[in-house]
């Protein structure tokens, strides 16, 4: 059985709930990411958290010299 629970906040996708196993994750109380965003998401998160290293090491050397 289906019971339609929600939108996926990043792509609009409905999700549905089949035998009490929701097809997306839940980040806030209404608010839900399919898995396939979320892993969209992680693999941005990876690439941001490089950039944000890098920045910090730029800006690391910048107050040193
Ligand atoms: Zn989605």
């Amino acid at each position: 059985m289906q019971e339609y629970v929600g939108d996926c906040i990043k792509c609009g996708r409905n999700i549905y709930c089949h035998d009490g196993f929701i097809g997306a994750v839940v980040t806030e109380p209404g608010k839900m990411v399919c898995f396939e965003c979320m892993e969209r998401q992680n693999e941005e998160n990876k690439k941001d958290i490089k950039s944000d290293n890098q920045k910090l090491f730029i800006g690391k050397q910048k107050k040193d010299t």
